[in-house]
């Protein structure tokens, strides 16, 4: 089964294909040029199915299956920030490096050098007939220190709950079988089964 993915995002491809071994999983990108999509809804559900109908619509093929995820992390010591924001929180033309040294940045403004805090994963598949979402999340600590190289993201500043190390220090394996994404490609892949 042919899965396009409505993301471009190199890190996420990376997982989700590792995650996907049953399917044949293809970034839109190599098969249309990339667009803008503007992500504008008030949840990770909302804007993964806009990105997801986006595409569909976009591919003009009716024999696809679409999945998008949209996905950040939330500090509970800044009242869920950045949250949906997570991808232009240090501004529309942010990259990650950016997003992540201003949230350490933000952390540390409150007095403290860790948080609770969390990712979210929304996953929506799109099809000719068929709109569904799915969630997952990953419970953890944010710090004000990156470390480690591994990951994308904010992972350099994230220990998950029950290690004593960051996502940038911690083998990709370890975060395949923890995160919020996987929690929700699980879910995915059950719900792919039924189409
Ligand atoms: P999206 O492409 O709009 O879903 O943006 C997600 C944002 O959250 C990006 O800034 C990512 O770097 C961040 N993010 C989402 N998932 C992860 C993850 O697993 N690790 C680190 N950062 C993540």
């Amino acid at each position: 089964m042919k899965l396009v993915l409505a993301t471009s995002n190199k890190g996420k491809v990376r997982e989700i294909k590792a995650m996907c071994e049953d399917f044949e999983v293809i970034p839109y990108s190599e098969l249309i040029e990339e667009f803008e999509i503007v992500e504008d809804a008030e949840t990770f559900k909302g804007n993964a199915l806009l990105k997801a109908h986006a595409v569909f619509d976009a591919l003009e093929d009716d024999d696809i299956i679409v999945i998008a995820d949209d996905s950040g992390i939330s500090v509970d010591a800044l009242e869920g920030d950045p949250g949906i924001y997570s991808a232009r929180y240090a501004g529309e033309d942010a990259n990650d490096k950016d997003n992540l040294h201003l949230l350490m940045q933000n952390i540390r403004a409150k007095g403290i050098e860790s948080s609770p805090a969390f990712y979210t994963a929304a996953i929506a598949i799109v099809t000719k007939d068929v709109e569904r979402t799915v969630h997952g999340w990953m419970y953890g600590t944010a710090l004000t220190e990156a470390k480690g190289e591994g990951g994308f993201g904010y992972d350099p500043m994230f220990i998950p709950l029950g290690y004593d190390k960051t996502l940038g220090e911690l083998d990709d394996e370890i975060k395949r079988e923890l995160s919020h994404r996987s929690q929700a490609l699980s879910l995915a892949k059950k719900l792919l089964k039924t189409l």
